[in-house]
């Protein structure tokens, strides 16, 4: 799995063709969707456009909320594919726990299944915390190969990365630019960012690649697309990397995954 994708959150499908088309050119090779996002299509037909063999491709899509049991999932993975115009995906997740509905046991032996046909590649789960995370790989038999989750410098998630560094799980960050929202503007991080002569978004995306996380940054904007993959060509020092721990304030920018229950 590439270590830097592409996300397309929130962007719309006819978007999505000329985003994801952008990102290819750009040299992304993963891409990051999901049922709920409503862009599977759109996605689909710019990795078709573009002509790059499929075996380099590396895509990712998430099974809804209201689509979790054994047989609905199924259903829903079959959609999902016929959306996205593929044989098959890289990696196919759950995208939240829905601890109260307690269906993602049951849910997660579909995506077994799913994996067992070779229609995933491979499987795993999103906003798992630590709690169903250890249910999970209790009570089913393949490790799941993500646990993809809310992560950025305010709210770097140690214990989650110990838990998945001990279970064999690889810790993808969403919202890793915290959303752009307030985080690219803190002084200490424009400080690295002066030093380094770099954006201060290039200066997250470093120090998640530094910390071992996938990272899936999202933008509609071309030369933003392009700023966020030219990461691979610096380093961030012990000083840099302490000022970003400093700002961890262990805050939530999106749903708490104990309570998220929409389309459940
Ligand atoms: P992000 O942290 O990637 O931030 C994206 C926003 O930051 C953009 O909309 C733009 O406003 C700004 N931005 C991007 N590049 C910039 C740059 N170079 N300079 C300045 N500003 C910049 O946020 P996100 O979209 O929430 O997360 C990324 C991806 O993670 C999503 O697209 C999606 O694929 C995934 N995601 C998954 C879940 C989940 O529940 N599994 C939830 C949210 C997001």
């Amino acid at each position: 799995m590439p270590q830097l994708g592409f996300g397309v959150w929130q962007v719309p499908d006819d978007e999505a063709v000329k985003a994801v088309a952008t990102a290819l050119e750009a040299g992304y090779r993963s891409i990051d969707t999901a049922a709920v996002y409503a862009n599977e299509r759109g996605t689909g037909q710019a990795l078709a456009a573009s002509g790059i063999p499929r075996e380099e491709l590396f895509v990712t899509t998430k099974l809804w909320n209201s689509d979790q049991g054994h047989d609905a999932a199924l259903h829903a993975f079959d959609t999902s594919l016929d959306r996205l115009g593929l044989d098959y995906v890289d990696l196919y997740l759950i995208h939240w726990p829905l601890p109260a509905k307690d269906t993602y046991v049951d849910t997660y032996r579909a995506l077994e299944k799913i994996l067992s046909e070779g229609r995933a590649k491979a499987i795993g789960v999103s906003n798992f915390l630590p709690e169903h995370l250890e249910r999970l790989v209790a009570e089913t038999s393949v490790v799941p190969a993500v646990n993809q989750i809310e992560l950025h410098p305010q709210l770097a998630q140690a214990e989650a990365r110990a838990l998945h560094a001990r279970l064999g799980v690889a810790t993808e960050a969403w919202s890793p630019l915290g959303q752009g929202r307030g985080l690219l503007d803190v002084p200490a991080l424009v400080a690295v960012a002066r030093k380094h002569d770099r954006t201060p978004a290039q200066v997250v995306l470093r120090w998640h690649l530094q910390l071992g996380n996938v990272v899936i940054p999202k933008s509609v904007t071309p030369s933003r697309i392009r700023e966020n993959i030219e990461v691979f060509d610096f380093e961030l020092d012990a000083e840099d990397v302490a000022a970003l721990a400093a700002l961890d304030e262990g805050r939530r920018l999106g749903p708490d995954p104990a309570e998220f229950h929409v389309g459940a």
